[in-house]
């Protein structure tokens, strides 16, 4: 811990962190050093980690990236915090040490991280260039080794593009794995809570102690507690230690190699798949035919659950609150135009556009009715292979301020982490290699419901 915490400091020019703290990071890992010394310490016991700013946290502020929530202190941990750390009764939980709270866009809305009101975040094999976002202060940490690991959360993509662009493997799970219970929302039905973190071994012990039922979720799955790293490490029936993915049919959507993809990404995204056919997988053709139309999909279920979602925010129940107003009206109008960030603003007029009586049923139902053939044509893959596997994004990580004023096109950067989210379908990424200017390349691997298990044993394979 004090070691990790050396080098947090350190490297704060990364903007990594929002919120470090020292003392309590050492108190926690001396809870820790007795735990262990009394017998009773998880595999994760003691080991440092820090929280994108969108988990509540009783212990340190939480902002969601945003001044509308500026000097915010929740009453209570998100179920996610309290299981990797202390555990909501103060004794179960895996016990792993919070540095503190790490940068993200605001309300996780963004691709760079370069919508958080408190700066943006570095790449740190670049730090010209953006870490990907939202969750970008958890994979610039991890990549520069300022945390073994990190939560993240991924509506659209937030885990998976952050670790593309900076070289560390990430996974967002089936929707319903990980609890939402104090995860602050942004699209209730496309938001997952994941790990960040150096491999996906590690992402499989941080999965297996974040995840589970939890009865404060109403969309948490029922289901028994899963020991992720267990399954990354059960033979495929019929593999040899010289092909350990014998058997593992890999489907390559061909609307996930577009002429539009970059030479770079589509080269190094294309020998980790020849690595994978050496490792025994079997490489099939697929088509989800309806992959471009996921951009304009989620651009409008996820503004609308946004719009719906941060009306709370209104400088009464939580929030900041203008200093001068004239009546009731103009306080809302006043603290919400000051507190929220230009990109939020857009996604609230957006939503509250799309759901208003007359468009409705122009947008949002055609929207959702998308939605389902999306996953339909998934369900049809999945006939014909058991993981579908291409690019994370199509470029990698670009340089800060390099989209100036343009979010769509940010919001067309997201094609190929957009469909698995409307889906609901579990979704990695794994380091595979550099592409342009020596910037790291993520190959995505995208799994049936609940086979999160077939996803890390693939990349651990792969690694
Ligand atoms: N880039 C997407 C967006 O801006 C995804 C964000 C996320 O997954 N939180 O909405």
């Amino acid at each position: 811990t004090q070691a990790f915490v050396a080098r947090a400091q350190a490297h704060e020019s990364l903007g990594s962190f929002l919120h470090l703290d020292a003392d309590n990071a050492l108190a926690q890992a001396r809870a820790a050093d007795e735990r262990r010394a009394a017998g009773q310490a998880h595999a994760l016991t003691g080991v440092p980690i820090a929280h994108k700013d969108v988990f509540v946290t009783a212990d340190a502020p939480t902002t969601a990236g945003s001044k509308m929530l500026a000097g915010y202190r929740s009453p209570f941990d998100a179920t996610v915090v309290a299981r990797l750390g202390r555990g909501a009764d103060g004794v179960t939980g895996a016990g792993m040490v919070s540095l503190g709270k790490l940068n993200c866009d605001e309300f996780a809305m963004g691709s760079a991280n370069e919508n958080s009101a408190y700066g943006p975040a570095r790449n740190p094999w670049d730090t010209t260039r953006v870490p990907g976002g939202s969750s970008g202060g958890s994979a610039a940490a991890v990549a520069a080794r300022l945390l073994p690991a990190a939560t993240g959360t991924d509506t659209g993509g937030s885990i998976r593009q952050p670790a593309s662009f900076s070289g560390v493997t990430g996974i967002k799970p089936t929707y319903g794995v990980c609890s939402r219970y104090g995860m602050i929302a942004f699209a209730s039905s496309l938001d997952q809570a994941g790990p960040l973190a150096r491999s996906a071994e590690d992402c499989a012990l941080l999965l297996s102690a974040m995840s589970g039922f939890d009865p404060r979720d109403a969309t948490s799955a029922e289901r028994p507690p899963q020991d992720f790293h267990a399954q990354m490490r059960a033979p495929r029936a019929g593999a040899t230690a010289a092909q350990p993915l014998k058997g593992l049919r890999v489907g390559l959507p061909k609307e996930f190699f577009p002429q539009a993809l970059a030479a770079d990404v589509e080269g190094t995204v294309r020998a980790a798949l020849a690595e994978l056919e050496k490792l025994g997988a079997t490489l099939v053709d697929v088509s989800l035919p309806r992959t471009e139309l996921s951009i304009p999909v989620y651009y409008i279920i996820a503004p609308a659950e946004a719009s719906s979602n941060l009306s709370r925010f209104d400088g009464v129940k939580f929030g900041h609150r203008a200093d001068k107003y004239s009546d009731l009206l103009d306080m809302y109008k006043k603290s919400r135009a000051e507190g929220f960030g230009p990109e939020v603003q857009r996604r609230i007029m957006i939503g509250t556009y799309v759901l208003s009586h007359g468009y409705y049923d122009a947008y949002y139902l055609q929207a959702q009715k998308l939605r389902r053939m999306i996953a339909d044509d998934f369900q049809a893959s999945f006939r014909e292979c058991d993981v579908i596997a291409g690019p994370v994004a199509p470029s990698v990580a670009w340089q800060l301020g390099e989209q100036g004023n343009d979010p769509v096109a940010a919001y067309l950067a997201d094609i190929f982490t957009l469909p698995a989210s409307l889906a609901g379908l579990p979704g990695m990424s794994v380091p595979a290699g550099l592409g342009a200017g020596g910037m790291p390349v993520g190959l995505q691997l995208i799994g049936n419901y609940f086979a999160e298990g077939t996803l890390l044993h693939a990349a651990h394979a792969f690694q």
